[in-house]
C-alpha cells in the first residue's frame, strides 16, 4: 500500500505537468493555520529537520509544494537525506540549512509591495525517515495587520488559501491548544468549503500549554466535530542538540508529555503525537487518493482518447523527437545546398563572367572608339579596295587596338570575377537561410550566414590574386585562331544587334513622351541649334579674349531671348538623350557593316579593322581562364568547407536542452511535440 501512495504522488506531479486541469488533480494535503499557531513546527517535525524560513516578519510569501519521498536506505549504506528544487536546477542539496536559506531567498524575492505570490515553490525531500506525502505550506493567516503590511494582505492570503483548500485536497487545519478553537481562522476557512469536516484534519499544537483535561476535551472534537479527527502534538523543538534530528527531539518531548498523562490521552484513545499525525496523514492521503483514482482514471481515459485522436488526425501517428527534427533540418539544409550547387557549374559561371566581360568590352569600345570621330573612317577602310591589308592603315589604329586590349585585360578581372562568384555564393546561402525552416531559427540562420562569410573572407583574396595571375599572359599577347575569330565576330554582331534594339527601345520611349517623331525632331533641331550657338560663342569668346575685345556684351544678352524658354528643361534633357541614342545606333550600324565585311570575315590578321571581334575573343579567353581558376580556388574550397562547417558547428555542438529549444522554435514542431508528450504522459498514467 505504501507503494501505491508513492506512485500516485508521482502521477500527481506528472498530471500537474500536463496541465492544471482540476479533473486531472490528485489530492494533496494543504496546511493552513494562523501565524504562530505552530504550523512550521508541525511541518518540520514531520520532515524531521528545520528547513522553513524563520523571522519576525511573515516569511512564507509563496506556497511551498512539498513532496516527501520515502527512499529506503540500501543495507550497508549510510542513510542519505537531501532536498531538490526541480524548478531551480540546483541539484541535490544535502544541507537542510541550505534548503532553508534558498526558501528564505525565494520568499524574499517577492516584492514587499506584493507581500504574497501565487507562484508555488516546488520542493522535494528524499529521505528514509519521511513518509510519502505531498504537503502544501501556505502563508499563515494574519490576525492583526501590522503597519508595514499592505491593507489587502489579509484578503490576499485568504484568497490564496481558498484556492488551495478546494476539493479534492485534504485540509490540515493547524490550531494552538491555548487559543479558543472558535477563533481559529484555519477551522473557519475549512468549514466554509468542507462543512461536514469530511476532508479536514485538525492538528492541535502546544498541547503542553493547557491542562490535560482541557486538551483532551479539544481532541475529543465535540464542539467542532471533524470526520477525520484531531491530533494533539507538542511540536516545539527548542533545546535540541546540534546533531539531533528535530523529529527525535519532538518525539522525546511528546513521549515525556503524553506519557505523563497516560490515563487521559492514551487510554482515552485520543490521537496524540507527531508520529500518530504522520501515520494519520498517510492513511488519509492514501484513501483520498484511492477514492479520487476512479474519477481520475475516467478523466485520464477521456483525455487520452482525445489526444490519441488528435495525434492520429493531425500527425497521422507520426512520432518525432527534437533530435529527429534537428537531423531532418540538417538533411534539408544539405539537400538545398546540393541543389544550389548546380547553379555554380562551370558553364553557368563562365556564362556569367562572359556577361560581365561583355559589359567591360562595351565600355572599352565606347571609350576608345565610339567617342572617336575617326571611327567612321575605320569602317570605310574595311571596305576600301585600295587598302590591301592592315599594313596599309595608319599606325594610329594599331595603337588603338593595343590600348583597348590592355584596357580590358588590366581592368581588374581577377577581383571582379571573384567578387561576382562570391556574391553569388553569398546570395545562395542567404536564400537558404531565409527560407523554411530557418525562418523559425533566426540564431541558426545567422550562424549559417556567418560561416559562409568566414569562408569567403578567407578565400576571396587568394582567389582574386590567383585569377589575376593566370590571366597575366593575355596582358601581353593574345593569340587568336581562325575558329575563335569567327565566333568572336559573330558574338560581337549579336551584342551590337542587342544594343541597337535597346537604344531603339529607349528612343521609342522618349518619342512617346515628347509626343511623336515630328515633335522630337523639332526639339532635337532646336537643341542642336542651341549647341551650335554655344560652340560658336565659346570660340568667339576665346578669340575675343586673345584680342582683348569687350564688344560681346550685347550679344550675350541676345542669347537669353525668350527662345530658350520654349521647351522645359526636362524635355531638353530628353532631346539630348535621344541624340546620344541616335548617334550610338548609327555608329553601331556602321560597325556592324564593317564586322560583316569581307575583310573582317577573312580572319584574325584583320583585327585592326574590327577591334570588336578581337576584344570579344579576348573576353572569352578571360572568362574561360577565370572560370577554371575560380573553380579551383573558390568554388571547390567553398563546397568542401561549408558542409563540414555546418556539420561540426551549426547544430552538432548542441546539448540535449539546446536541441529541444531549437526544435521548439518551430511552432509546428512545438505543437507536435506537445501533443505527443501529453499523449505519452496520459498513457503512462493510465498504465500505472
Ligand atoms: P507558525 O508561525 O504557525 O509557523 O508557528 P511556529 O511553528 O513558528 O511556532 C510559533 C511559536 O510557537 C514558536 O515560538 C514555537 O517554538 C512555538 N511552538 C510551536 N509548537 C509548540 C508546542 O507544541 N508547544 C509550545 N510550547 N510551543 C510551541
Amino acid at each position: 500500500l505504501m507503494n501505491l501512495t508513492k506512485k500516485l504522488i508521482e502521477i500527481r506531479s506528472m498530471l500537474l505537468s500536463i496541465d492544471q486541469n482540476d479533473a486531472l488533480k490528485l489530492p494533496s494535503i494543504v496546511v493552513i493555520g494562523s501565524q504562530s499557531s505552530g504550523k512550521s513546527s508541525v511541518l518540520e517535525a514531520i520532515v524531521g529537520h528545520e528547513f522553513l524560513p524563520k523571522g519576525n516578519n511573515m516569511v512564507t510569501r509563496r506556497p511551498i509544494e512539498l513532496t516527501l519521498v520515502h527512499t529506503p536506505t540500501p543495507s550497508g549504506e549510510k542513510p542519505s537525506e537531501y532536498g531538490e528544487f526541480p524548478g531551480l536546477g540546483l541539484g541535490k542539496i544535502h544541507s537542510f540549512s541550505d534548503i532553508q536559506r534558498t526558501l528564505t531567498d525565494m520568499n524574499l524575492a517577492v516584492p514587499a509591495s506584493e507581500a504574497v505570490s501565487n507562484d508555488p515553490i516546488d520542493l522535494r525531500i528524499y529521505s528514509p525517515f519521511v513518509p510519502d506525502l505531498t504537503l502544501i505550506d501556505l502563508p499563515g493567516y494574519v490576525q492583526i495587520t501590522s503597519l508595514d503590511q499592505p491593507e489587502s494582505l489579509k484578503e490576499k492570503i485568504a484568497a490564496l488559501c481558498d484556492k488551495y483548500i478546494r476539493e479534492p485536497n485534504i485540509i490540515l487545519a493547524v490550531c494552538a491548544a491555548d487559543v479558543d478553537l472558535a477563533n481559529s481562522p484555519a477551522l473557519r476557512a475549512s468549514r466554509k468549503v468542507d462543512p461536514l469536516g469530511l476532508r479536514t484534519i485538525g492538528v492541535v499544537t502546544k498541547m503542553d500549554l493547557v491542562p490535560p483535561e482541557q486538551g483532551a476535551a479539544i481532541l475529543g472534537g465535540n464542539r467542532y466535530p471533524l470526520h477525520l479527527g484531531y491530533v494533539g502534538v507538542v511540536a516545539k523543538a527548542v533545546g535540541k542538540g546540534k546533531m539531533e534530528r528535530t523529529s527525535d527531539v519532538v518525539k522525546r518531548r511528546e513521549n515525556d508529555f503524553f506519557g505523563a498523562h497516560k490515563d487521559i490521552y492514551i487510554s482515552g484513545s485520543l490521537m496524540v503525537g507527531t508520529d500518530t499525525l504522520r501515520k494519520r496523514l498517510m492513511e488519509v492521503l492514501e484513501s483520498s487518493m484511492a477514492s479520487s483514482l476512479h474519477g481520475i482514471t475516467n478523466a485520464v481515459q477521456l483525455e487520452l482518447e482525445e489526444a490519441t485522436y488528435q495525434f492520429k488526425v493531425q500527425y497521422n501517428d507520426r512520432r518525432i523527437t527534437a533530435e529527429s527534427y534537428v537531423a531532418e533540418t540538417m538533411d534539408i539544409l544539405k539537400a538545398r545546398f546540393q541543389a544550389a550547387k548546380a547553379e555554380f557549374s562551370k558553364p553557368i559561371i563562365r556564362e556569367k563572367l562572359k556577361m560581365m566581360l561583355d559589359d567591360k568590352v562595351m565600355d572599352v569600345l565606347e571609350q576608345l572608339y565610339w567617342m572617336d570621330k575617326r571611327t567612321k573612317e575605320l569602317g570605310d577602310l574595311a571596305v576600301d579596295s585600295r587598302v590591301k591589308g592592315p599594313e596599309d592603315v595608319d599606325s594610329y589604329w594599331k595603337h588603338k587596338l593595343d590600348a583597348a586590349s590592355s584596357l580590358l585585360t588590366k581592368s581588374g578581372v581577377g577581383r571582379d570575377s571573384t567578387l561576382l562568384v562570391a556574391d553569388g555564393l553569398r546570395a545562395m546561402i542567404d536564400s537558404i537561410a531565409s527560407g523554411e525552416p530557418f525562418t523559425y531559427h533566426s540564431r541558426a540562420a545567422e550562424r549559417l550566414v556567418s560561416f559562409s562569410h568566414d569562408i569567403l573572407r578567407d578565400r576571396i583574396g587568394v582567389a582574386a590574386d590567383q585569377v589575376e595571375n593566370c590571366i597575366k599572359p593575355y596582358k601581353y599577347e593574345v593569340d587568336v585562331e581562325g575558329r575563335e575569330w569567327d565566333l568572336g565576330r559573330e558574338r560581337a554582331i549579336g551584342l551590337f544587334e542587342k544594343e541597337v534594339a535597346l537604344c531603339e527601345g529607349k528612343l521609342k520611349e522618349i518619342r512617346k513622351k515628347i509626343g511623336g517623331s515630328r515633335r522630337l525632331g523639332a526639339l532635337v533641331g532646336y537643341v542642336r541649334n542651341l549647341e551650335e550657338k554655344d560652340k560658336e560663342r565659346k570660340e568667339r569668346r576665346l578669340k575675343g579674349a586673345t584680342v582683348g575685345s569687350s564688344g560681346d556684351v550685347g550679344e550675350e544678352s541676345e542669347e537669353t531671348t525668350p527662345e530658350s524658354y520654349r521647351y522645359p528643361a526636362a524635355q531638353i534633357l530628353d532631346a539630348k538623350h535621344a541624340m546620344l541614342y541616335t548617334d550610338r545606333i548609327s555608329i553601331l550600324k556602321l560597325r556592324m557593316i564593317a564586322l560583316k565585311s569581307k575583310r573582317c570575315k577573312t580572319g584574325p590578321e584583320n583585327d585592326v579593322f574590327c577591334p570588336e571581334a578581337f576584344l570579344n575573343v579576348v573576353a572569352d579567353k578571360l572568362a574561360y581562364t577565370s572560370t577554371m581558376f575560380l573553380n579551383i580556388e573558390l568554388l571547390d574550397q567553398f563546397f568542401y568547407e561549408f558542409p563540414r562547417e555546418i556539420d561540426s558547428r551549426l547544430l552538432y555542438d548542441l546539448d540535449r536542452k539546446e536541441i529541444v529549444e531549437f526544435a521548439r522554435e518551430n511552432p509546428t514542431v512545438r505543437r507536435h511535440l506537445d501533443l505527443q508528450d501529453r499523449k505519452d504522459k496520459l498513457e503512462e498514467v493510465r498504465v500505472e
